[in-house]
């Protein structure tokens, strides 16, 4: 289903000015019917930088950026899950079409050598520093490792996609790198603590779509973003509008550094 310019336009007159979110980090090439997907989130003004997990889904994800230029903030890159053998360069052919590098990070739970994980990371990392692209980082169980190799780079702009560690927030915090949460907030009291604790400027929202939430009746997709919303605005104090407007702002700031 597409929404024709003319229908959306009469749409949008009938209930008013359409809120913008930004789902900050997602699988779109993983869901299933992301064509149809984009379209709903197209209607209601989401944002969605969608990230790429090899060559494959990384290009896939490109094309639907062209489908979708208003909606598809393409990102490419190798997950640390498929960070296998091979190097990454086929990331530097493409990159000057991508608005940034990801999903792309270290992760000890998967398969294959640690060692080929980090130097297939720090190779994007140094893409991503000479093209001054924003990058999206799983650090999942490996979030001291990843930012010794974030700190070797000069990044325009990084996002610690799901952080955990409350620990290491001090590190994340001064370095200016930006931290998103996703619906796991509505379940976990240290996303919650890290939520409340974490500079409001440097919070983004995130559904890491198609990863469903079962408390959330196994719901998954970039519309449970504005629940991420309202519970960052219970956890801080803030009213609904207030904390979406600051998402929006810094999803904007996160995504805009690089281009001067
Ligand atoms: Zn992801």
């Amino acid at each position: 289903m597409r929404f024709e310019h003319d229908e959306w336009a009469e749409i949008s007159e009938l209930v008013g000015r359409l809120m913008r979110f930004y789902d900050s980090h997602l699988h779109l090439c993983e869901c299933r019917r992301p064509d149809q997907i984009v379209s709903l989130m197209e209607f209601n003004e989401t944002a969605l930088l969608s990230a790429g997990i090899d060559r494959a889904t990384s290009m896939k994800t490109l094309e639907l950026s062209k489908l979708f230029p208003k909606t598809v903030v393409p990102f490419i890159g190798v997950h640390p899950s498929e960070a296998k053998g091979d190097d990454a360069s086929w990331v530097q052919d493409v990159m000057t079409v991508a608005a940034g590098i990801g999903e792309i990070g270290l992760d000890p739970r998967y398969s294959g050598s640690t060692r080929d994980q980090l130097r297939i990371f720090e190779e994007q990392l140094g893409y991503a520093e000479r093209a001054r692209k924003p990058v999206q980082v799983h650090s999942r169980g490996a979030e001291t490792e990843c930012l010794d190799a974030l700190g070797r780079y000069e990044l325009v702009s990084v996002l610690m996609h799901w952080f955990e560690s409350e620990r290491l927030l001090g590190t994340v915090r001064d370095r200016g790198y930006y931290v998103s949460l996703g619906p796991a907030i509505t379940q976990s009291k240290g996303l919650r603590r890290i939520a409340a604790a974490f500079d409001g400027d440097r919070l983004l929202t995130e559904t890491d779509a198609p990863v469903s939430f079962r408390p959330l009746d196994g719901s998954q997709g970039p519309f449970l973003v504005p629940t991420v919303v309202f519970e960052l605005s219970r956890v801080r104090r803030s009213t609904f509008e207030e904390t979406r407007l600051q998402c929006e702002e810094n999803a904007e700031r996160y995504l805009h550094l690089g281009k001067g």
